[in-house]
């Protein structure tokens, strides 16, 4: 077949448990192959494509064009002749999906439903974004949920979990429609299949579901943010839940670990140890700037340039240092606050040189930044104490 515009696939991912398959090739050009049946759910309603192997070769994407599923392949050069012989037209094949990440997306898609038939149901908003990638799940409501909502949300999702519910696919008539209620009734064009999970949730929906609510193992809210007026939640469940819990469940028993504290005060230990830590920060500042003052006392006035290096001491101590020292001694004075590894602060102040000059030698040799006035000028620079010395 030349064009795949009147191919309609048959689409075997009804069976959501199908993991391999044989079918016909009705179409073939180099990497883009449609078959007559395929277990490969294509990228479709917000959530993305099935992996693969066809014939042997990697299937990198699988995307619908009017009704024909195309089935995107990896091949290299040197097997061009192989594929080719393989996906003649007419011929047999032999397909199989990525397990693993089609059973993930299987559990994420059906405790997605779970979430937003309750959310409908206590607020009466729409799923109106859905996505659903190997990398996240996010969905749009049309208006605000309270974080507590979305905590009470997430649980009563859980219990419907643990009620192992089966998964109910109907195809019901346009007449039977018009009495349901179902999420999701925009534009469906053909046969319109329903996924129910009794007491929760309705929802005209393409794509493989779990058989029960039970298989979705574990459906956990992992953040929400305003969105267009609305709320943006991003949700993990089942294998996804549990590798996010393994990775936290490790942080927090190490940090426990290394805090000597138990797992549920670590959080206020940290923030007090912030907060100790500022504290500290502040009074090292004040007894290094206090330092610096003795150190400028101390130097006797026959010197003409003054060159004074502190680890710790504030720029305004600094500055008062300096408004000191330009009365005794008629050079340069300069302060560097900060240390060799992470740079310095500086500030140089003198009656009667003019400043810019060795600020200009301290940028040219040791790509210095600042500036200011003759009598005085600040910056910053990353070199050893050496270096900056023979600048003065
Ligand atoms: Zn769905």
């Amino acid at each position: 077949m030349r064009d795949s515009s009147t191919v309609v696939t048959k689409k075997l991912y009804d069976d959501a448990y199908l993991t391999s398959f044989t079918a016909t090739v009705l179409f073939a050009d180099g990497k883009d192959i449609v078959l007559d049946q395929t277990a490969f759910f294509p990228e479709e309603g917000g959530q993305s494509p099935d992996h693969g192997q066809l014939g042997g070769f990697e299937v990198e994407d699988v995307q619908i064009v009017d009704g024909a599923i195309h089935h995107f392949l990896k091949i290299r050069p040197e097997d061009e002749e192989e594929a080719e012989r393989i996906f003649r037209i007419g011929g047999r094949v032999g397909g199989s999906i990525d397990w693993e990440e089609r059973y993930s997306n299987m559990q994420m898609h059906s405790g997605e439903h779970i979430f937003s038939g309750l959310v409908f149901r206590h607020f009466g908003y729409d799923n109106v974004g859905f996505h659903l990638s190997p990398r996240e799940m996010t969905m749009d409501f049309e208006g605000p949920i309270p974080e507590a909502a979305l905590k009470e949300i997430e649980w009563e999702a859980n219990e419907a979990v643990r009620k192992n519910i089966r998964t109910k696919v109907i195809f019901p008539s346009k007449e039977e429609r018009e009495g349901m209620e179902y999420r999701s009734k925009l534009d469906l064009k053909g046969p319109v299949r329903i996924v129910i999970y009794s007491g929760y949730d309705a929802c005209a929906c393409c794509a493989p579901h779990v058989a029960s609510t039970a298989e979705i193992g574990l459906i956990k809210v992992v953040g929400s943010q305003n969105w267009k007026g609305g709320t943006r939640v991003s949700l993990v469940c089942g294998r996804r839940a549990l590798e996010l819990f393994l990775r936290d469940h490790e942080i927090v028993t190490k940090t426990a670990g290394f805090l000597s504290a138990p797992a549920e005060s670590i959080y206020d230990l940290t923030v007090k140890s912030k907060q100790d830590l500022i504290a500290l920060k502040a009074e090292i500042r004040d007894l290094g700037s206090q330092l610096l003052e003795a150190k400028a006392a101390s130097i006797p006035k026959t010197e003409d340039h003054v060159v004074l290096f502190a680890a710790s001491a504030d720029l305004k101590a600094a500055r008062k240092v300096i408004n000191c020292l330009v009365k005794d001694h008629d050079g340069y004075c300069a302060v560097f606050t900060g240390s060799e590894a992470e740079g310095w602060s500086y500030v140089i102040g003198s009656a009667k040189k003019d400043c810019r000059e060795v600020g200009k030698r301290l940028k040219d040799r040791l790509s210095a930044r600042g500036g200011g006035k003759p009598e005085m000028i600040q910056g910053s620079v990353k070199a050893g104490e050496g270096a900056i010395r023979a600048c003065f």
